[in-house]
Formats: structure tokens, C-alpha cells, sequence
């Protein structure tokens, strides 16, 4: 039953919904890059939003006591580069949640940048994306506030960046005082991470799971291992309290995850309850509503 007029994906007017009041929740800083809004949260944490394009990007700064990690480097609107320098003095190291172009726009101004080894993470890397394949980002309705003044819209592109550490499974990422352990979540895509902190007790998710429909309908995401890898985050759960993800939302408690790990079971076993269909680009997908939450997939 395709559905006729809302788009399920993009809804018209997004941004009349911004902001979301949970941001309410935390001090925001004023930084000489209005394009991001930049919020403290608790444990030395600063979450970077892009509430200006509909993808609502969120990269992280986390601080250790002798280095910093950039978490994710955003969509490259604005200069993420100067705010972190803005925000710390400390080396930053770039670690990359998934190698998706909403967060490795800027990876290729830092010295040190840190992303699961993977054959699509390492073909991201080389080829980076020209501007043809990322300007749909900037068409009409996907962007409410002002471009910076040092963007050109016309050439914008995603450089290919180099990797100086390739992360494997389990591996640790030491800030002095602040250890930042990465796990292989694949499903959203097959190069993505969850980053745990036990002492903030935070689960960084990525694109895995954020407030807003989980897409499971690309070419890149895979049902079975997104169950696969919310078994491994839910598994976890002993050791974290706060989510904290990649588009939206942040601070999120940990408790949704099993929400979603339950609704994707049933998804993947036809026992997924109501959906609507529509017609996008060439493929029929499904979005499934559940509280707080949806998620679309690829009608069979
Ligand atoms: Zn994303």
C-alpha cells in the first residue's frame, strides 16, 4: 500500500520542529562557529550539532587528560576543525563511527584519524565523494540556516583522507584518564563502531541507532547483522547508561536499544505490525512506527 503525499523519509518543513527540546537539558557555549551549535554534556564531553541541515548531525569532542578524540567530523558545512582547537588545546585524534559522508567530511585536515578496518572503510578513505555524488545534501528544503560565508556550495565535496590507525574489534583508545574501548557494529553499515566509556558510562552508537527512523533500506546495511550487533550493544549494557548518537538527539537512555533489537527480530520475521510503503529512487521501502522510534527497510 504505497502511501500518497508525505515523503516518509524527508517531511516537508523538518526544521519547524527544531529545536528539540532535549537539547533544553544542557548548557550551550557560544563559539565563534555559529554553524554549530555546541552543548557541554557530563564527563568532559562537548556534543557538536548541525541542526542546520535536515541530516542533523552530531559529532562529539571528548577530553582525557592528555588528549582529545573528535568523534566523527560531520558534513563539512562548517569548520570542525577550528571549533575543536577552540574547545582544547590537547592533540585531537579523529575517531570516525562509520564511513558514511556525514561524518568524515573534514577527516582530511586532521594528522591523526582513527576508523575500523574494512574494505568499504578503506575504499571511503582513498576515493573520498565529488560533488556530484553529495550536493543533493544542499537542495531545497535540506537546509534552513545560513551557509558560512567559507563554504562553497558549488564545489563542495568530501576529500579522501588518510587512516593512522586502523581499528580492529576491541581495540582501545587511550586519552590519559579516558579510555575509549571500539566494538565492529555492522548493520547500518559494514564499517561502523559503538564506542564505550566505562567511567562516563556512554555508548557512542553512530548511525546504529539514533532518534529519528533507523535506516535499514540502503545498499550498505544488512538486517541480520544489525540484530546481530544490538545483541552485542544490549550485552553491554552493564557497563553504560547514556547514548550518545550520531544525528538528532543525544544523551538518549540505554534502555531504547532493546526496544529496537525486539522490533527488528519481528521485522526480519514478517512479524513487524502496521507499516506504510512509498516509492523512493527507484526502490519500494517500508517504515514501521513504534514509540519513539521507527525504522525502514526495503520492502521484500
Ligand atoms: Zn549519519
Amino acid at each position: 500500500m504505497p502511501t500518497e503525499g508525505e515523503d516518509l523519509i524527508v517531511p516537508k518543513k523538518w526544521y519547524e520542529n527544531l529545536p528539540r527540546k532535549s537539547w533544553e537539558r544542557f548548557e550551550k557555549i557560544e563559539t565563534g562557529h555559529t554553524w554549530f551549535e555546541v552543548y557541554i554534556l557530563p564527563h568532559g564531553v562537548y556534543a557538536i550539532y548541525e541542526p542546520g541541515q535536515f541530516q542533523e548531525v552530531i559529532s562529539y569532542l571528548a577530553i582525557g587528560e592528555e588528549a582529545a578524540a573528535l568523534i566523527d567530523t560531520g558534513y563539512g558545512m562548517g569548520d570542525i576543525k577550528g571549533l575543536a582547537e577552540e574547545l582544547t588545546d590537547l592533540p585531537i585524534t579523529v575517531i570516525t563511527t562509520h564511513t558514511h559522508v556525514d561524518h568524515i567530511a573534514q577527516n582530511h585536515q586532521f594528522e591523526r584519524v582513527a576508523v575500523y578496518d574494512h574494505p568499504f572503510a578503506r575504499d571511503n578513505a582513498e576515493r573520498g565523494r565529488d560533488h556530484e555524488s553529495v550536493k543533493g545534501a544542499l537542495d531545497e528544503g535540506m537546509v534552513w540556516k545560513p551557509l558560512p560565508p567559507t563554504f562553497n556550495p558549488e564545489t563542495w565535496n568530501i576529500p579522501p583522507f588518510n587512516v593512522t590507525r586502523w581499528l580492529k574489534d576491541g581495540d582501545i583508545i587511550d586519552l590519559g584518564k579516558r579510555r575509549l574501548e571500539t566494538y565492529h557494529i555492522p548493520g547500518h553499515s559494514p564499517d561502523s563502531i559503538c564506542i564505550l566509556d566505562r567511567t562516563a558510562r556512554y555508548l557512542w552508537t553512530g548511525d546504529i541507532f539514533y532518534n529519528a527512523p533507523i535506516y535499514l533500506y540502503s545498499d550498505t546495511t544488512d538486517i541480520n547483522d544489525f540484530i546481530s550487533s544490538y545483541e552485542k550493544m544490549v550485552n553491554l549494557f552493564p557497563h553504560y547508561d547514556r547514548l550518545l548518537p550520531g544525528h538528532n538527539e543525544t544523551h538518549v537512555g540505554k534502555e531504547i536499544l532493546a526496544r529496537v533489537l525486539n522490533a527488528a527480530r519481528n521485522i526480519r520475521d514478517g512479524k513487524g505490525g502496521e507499516y506504510r510503503e512509498q516509492h523512493r529512487q527507484g526502490t519500494m521501502i517500508r517504515r514501521y512506527d513504534y514509540e519513539g522510534f521507527a525504522i525502514i527497510v526495503k520492502a521484500p
